[in-house]
């Protein structure tokens, strides 16, 4: 029988939401996984160019350039791309993206409007804004997910072990003998039709 979503969802042990304020136990000696490099901080850049633009100090947004000035700041985008295509993707559509993540501060005419400062995670073609608190709730979330994923990872392989490719031959055989079904009903039904 194959696994359905709700027999999945029974190995995801119940999640308390409360913030803790702890490290997860599965993160101690890890450590941090770099950002990937990009392009030059609004530090790096210097104090002229953080004063014209308004940046925090690791905007690396170009905003004299190709990315303007749309009223906010953004870090190094953190993404995890997929190991395929989607199954849906057209050719040469490339790598699809499962998941990227960049703190995002918006601070256009913040006398009026506020600073607000949030983790911008990108989920398909979707957005989530996060704050720090709902931010530690994605990450529960993840690292509740990944043993999940190990253990079907697991169920795959045990699953695929007798797996074996379409035989070429056998296959014509069967679709030509299906067409030939068609053509004999359609052939029927079009003389019942007649009858009439
Ligand atoms: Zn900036």
């Amino acid at each position: 029988m194959i696994a359905q979503p709700k027999d999945i969802d029974h190995a995801v042990p119940a999640l308390d939401l409360t913030p803790t304020g702890k490290v997860p136990a599965v993160l101690n000696g890890l450590p941090a996984q770099p950002i990937p490099p990009a392009g030059l901080t609004a530090e790096q850049r210097g104090a002229e160019w953080m004063a014209r633009y308004g940046c925090t100090p690791w905007c690396v947004l170009d905003h004299a350039g190709t990315d303007g000035e749309p009223g906010w700041h953004q870090g190094p985008r953190a993404a995890v791309t997929a190991p395929t295509p989607y199954a849906d993707s057209m050719p040469g559509d490339g790598l699809g993206l499962v998941l990227a993540a960049r703190v995002t501060t918006v601070n256009q005419d913040a006398a009026a409007f506020g600073v607000e400062s949030l983790l911008w995670v990108e989920i398909d073609c979707e957005t989530l804004e996060l704050d720090v608190e709902q931010t530690d709730v994605l990450i529960s979330r993840l690292e509740q997910f990944l043993p999940v994923l190990r253990a079907l990872r697991g169920q795959l392989a045990e699953a695929s072990g007798g797996d074996f490719p379409a035989d070429p031959v056998a296959k014509a055989r069967y679709m030509a003998e299906m067409d030939e079904r068609v053509k004999t009903r359609t052939a029927e039904l079009l003389a019942a039709e007649a009858s009439k």
